[in-house]
């Protein structure tokens, strides 16, 4: 049995062109800072962290980028940097786990498995998109993203189905998407969906991804 008892469902929406090179060699920045915090037991939303950030390398946003994800100039014009979203993040994280007694993994000595984890759909937005732009942008990466669930990992285990889009994911367990496919929050919500159906269907949770070093926990036990 794993010790989990909430998630938090992150996806990140950034900066994109058409004919770009694959994901991992592209210089995209967040525009989008959507996170979701849902009680796998209840599959109740319980609190939501929402940002719009403002690209600074490339700050007028493809056509393409407005068509996919429906977010508009005006809006990442009138978004926060990347260092006040994430300030803001790790402030509204502290908040939402002390008043749950929630731990994240490897952030307290007294329990370092944590009941609550981080989840995102691939390792795209914490192990590719933030940790580059934070490289980039020489901003500290805090320690609590070096852990997370990658779900399409767990699911294409547990439901011996690989999907083909994460649309595709949801249909193959019935649930439907709702809201606007790419719009970061939509998008963020409807895995904390999956995530929550995941948990009912008894999938086995644990950390799929670990870049704190073996067996340490993150250095400063803070964030
Ligand atoms: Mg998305």
């Amino acid at each position: 049995m794993h010790p989990f008892t909430y998630a938090i469902s992150v996806d990140f929406e950034a900066t994109c062109w058409v004919n770009q090179p694959a994901q991992q060699f592209r210089l995209s920045e967040i525009i989008e800072f959507p996170a979701i915090l849902v009680n796998l037991k209840t599959g109740m939303v319980e609190a939501e962290f929402h940002k719009y950030v403002m690209p600074v390398e490339k700050p007028q946003l493809s056509e393409y980028c407005t068509s996919l994800t429906g977010i508009q100039q005006k809006t990442v014009e009138a978004g926060v940097p990347l260092q006040t979203a994430l300030n803001s993040f790790i402030e509204w994280l502290k908040k939402e786990l002390s008043a749950r007694n929630l731990v994240l993994p490897k952030m307290s000595m007294t329990n370092p498995q944590g009941n609550c984890f981080f989840v995102t759909w691939t390792n795209w937005d914490f192990g590719i998109c933030l940790a580059k732009e934070c490289a980039r942008k020489n901003i500290r990466k805090p320690t609590c993203f070096n852990q997370w669930i990658d779900a399409k990992a767990i699911y294409q285990k547990w439901y011996k189905y690989r999907p083909f889009s994460f649309n595709n994911a949801l249909e193959h367990v019935r649930l439907t998407f709702q809201g606007r496919a790419h719009s970061g929050i939509d998008d963020a919500k409807n895995l904390g969906s999956l995530i929550c159906k995941m948990f009912r269907d008894g999938a086995p949770f644990s950390i799929t991804m670990d870049l704190t070093p073996h067996k340490e926990l993150n250095e400063n036990r803070g964030f």
